[in-house]
């Protein structure tokens, strides 16, 4: 569609479509099948993608993300701690939380 803007994920211009299941509709992206959440309206969705790849185009999302990553990972450090917890979950709980702060060591901040 000509007014969508670029998939915010995989940049992809071409094969973006309005979806409609019902009287939800939403945006999806064909190639990656990145999407909107389901709204009421054909506008509110094109204003919800297009809000988005705007937000991601200015490092927006990816900030959000951080902040929310760095979040889960201090309430996972705890978690991980929680001895009424079973071993097997704190042990996934850790592993977890040791992605998420490599990946963010390795992108240069935090
Ligand atoms: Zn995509």
């Amino acid at each position: 569609m000509a007014d969508l803007k670029p998939c915010p994920f995989c940049g992809n211009a071409e094969d973006i479509e309005m979806q409609e299941v019902q009287a939800d509709h939403y945006i999806q992206c064909l190639e990656c099948e990145a999407s909107t959440s389901c709204v009421g309206s054909r506008p509110e969705a094109r204003e919800l993608w297009n809000r988005r790849a705007a937000a991601r185009a200015d490092g927006g999302v990816d900030k959000q993300l951080r902040t929310a990553g760095t979040l889960l990972s201090n309430i996972a450090f705890n978690l991980a701690q929680d001895e009424r917890l079973p071993e097997e979950i704190r042990a996934a709980i850790d592993f977890a939380r040791r992605g998420w702060d490599t990946a963010v060591r390795a992108d240069g901040e935090g």
